[in-house]
């Protein structure tokens, strides 16, 4: 396999997986040589992703583990554009995957490039989706999967990680620790390396929801995309890229990053005209794209330059309200993340930059099932204030304070402001009444953190929010 740095052009050969460039140390990209790949170029009839193998790095196929990752379906959102006020906008659904991501494309590719150099064990930190997918493809291979996980991730894919038997770890506040932690204890050649940023094969397995955009519906004028550590939205832009070189599309989309307005550090580079920085906090519901440092951020905001698009931020109230329309408008139930891209397009679209005509396609990058407000979505919409709702708001601020010191303002403001302050007091008064939290004050401020007693509770409800 050949690599190339990005950043300084050196190139490197090695059959293992080599993260990172030795000289400047920027995530290193597969090389290709276009002029021999379009002599024997051709796409397979097979019901995956492999579909595309002769674009792919090559893994020998005695060693492919596939679940019917890939091919999912791109459809027009008509009910959506309606409310919108838009004609052309699709819906690229990756939530339809074999473990409900876009991240099962990644999983196959890494699991059978593994098998196939015969690893026994994989190792990744993430914040969700790739440990969930990594989990279900390395129990079909047999290959033991530790995951590194940080305190903030969606109780349903950490679910799936236990169902499939993942050696999980929890390390850190966000997945910036979890990465860290990584580095630090497994940085040896017996485990293979599968976090993103750090494995050069996950930007080329997920480049192929790009061909199928291109295949299902032509070249879009926008692709929209959140972004978490920049990876999804420069694998499309190489996908459709690659497609534009090899002759097999004739233009290029534009191409939109979508983050958190609480955590934004590729939207503030975009905006500076400058490089990335590390955000120094944040606190989105839309777990999936809560990464402080990312990675690939260079590399995502060079997509979006290249192509002429842009980068921006959403609210978590926009994001949450999204989630409500995506649901009853389309019938389609997408994870947070998502739905900041379907923000983006309202706010894209009130604004005047998207025009009605124009081909929108928005990638849905995982299910709504996934998500950690899971209990809070059974009831939330509900015209009744049942036992659920009351249960589902507790545990939300329960879970919360559960992450570290915190006050009752910074606690209404992360749960979006969807209750009254008032109310959050009143779940505060009563969670502390019951000795599940505790409270000291200083500067004239009341702080509450978690009894031991409150560990235990917050467990059993999230045990018993699968029950639900
Ligand atoms: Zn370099």
């Amino acid at each position: 396999m050949k690599f190339k740095c990005p950043k300084c052009s050196r190139f490197y050969v090695t059959e293992r997986v080599i993260s990172l460039c030795e000289e400047c140390y920027s995530p290193l990209i597969y090389f290709y040589d276009y002029s021999k790949i379009r002599d024997n170029l051709s796409f397979t009839d097979v019901d995956s992703f492999w579909r595309y193998a002769s674009l792919l790095p090559h893994v020998n196929p005695d060693f492919r583990i596939s679940l019917g990752e890939g091919k999912t379906p791109l459809f027009k959102a008509s009910r959506l554009n309606s409310v919108l006020g838009l004609n052309n906008l699709f819906l690229k659904d990756e939530s339809r995957n074999p473990t409900n991501s876009f991240r099962d494309r990644a999983a196959s590719l890494l699991v059978s490039h593994a098998l196939s150099l015969n690893f026994k064990e994989l190792v990744c930190a993430s914040n969700g989706n790739l440990g969930a997918a990594l989990a279900a493809y390395c129990a079909r291979a047999n290959v033991k999967s530790t995951i590194i996980v940080p305190k903030r991730v969606d109780i349903g894919k950490l679910a799936q990680m236990k169902i499939y038997g993942a050696n999980i770890i929890y390390n850190g506040e966000t997945v910036d620790e979890s990465i860290r932690f990584v580095l630090e204890k497994f940085n040896n050649e017996n485990v293979y390396p599968a976090t993103s940023g750090f494995n050069p094969l996950i930007i080329e397995a997920q480049k192929t929801i790009a061909y199928e955009i291109v295949e299902q519906i032509g070249v879009p004028d926008y692709v929209i995309v959140p972004v978490g550590d920049g990876g999804s939205v420069y694998s499309l832009w190489k996908g459709f890229k690659e497609f534009h070189e090899l002759g097999l599309s004739f233009k290029l989309p534009k191409m939109i990053g979508v983050q958190s307005s609480t955590c934004s550090p590729i939207v503030h580079a975009f905006e500076k005209g400058a490089q990335v920085e590390k955000a120094s906090s944040g606190s989105t519901i839309a777990l999936a794209i809560l990464v402080l440092e990312p990675l690939n951020g260079e590399l995502a905001l060079s997509a979006i330059r290249e192509s002429g698009g842009v980068a921006l931020s959403v609210s978590d109230k926009d994001i949450a309200e999204a989630q409500r329309i995506l649901a009853l408008e389309e019938g389609v139930y997408a994870e947070t993340a998502s739905c900041a891209t379907i923000a983006a397009v309202k706010k894209l679209s009130e604004s005047g930059f998207l025009s009605k005509e124009e081909n929108i396609t928005c990638v849905i990058t995982g299910s709504g099932l996934k998500d950690q407000y899971l209990l809070a979505a059974l009831s939330g919409f509900s015209k009744n204030i049942n036992l659920a709702d009351k249960v589902g708001l507790k545990l939300r601020i329960l879970r919360l304070i559960s992450l570290g010191e915190t006050y009752g303002y910074s606690l209404w403001n992360s749960l979006s402001k969807s209750v009254s302050l008032q109310a959050v007091y009143q779940h505060l008064n009563e969670l502390e009444e019951r000795g599940l939290i505790f409270s000291t004050e200083r500067d004239n401020r009341k702080y509450y953190s978690i009894t031991a007693r409150g560990v235990k509770v917050l467990s059993a409800l999230e045990e018993l929010a699968f029950l639900l």
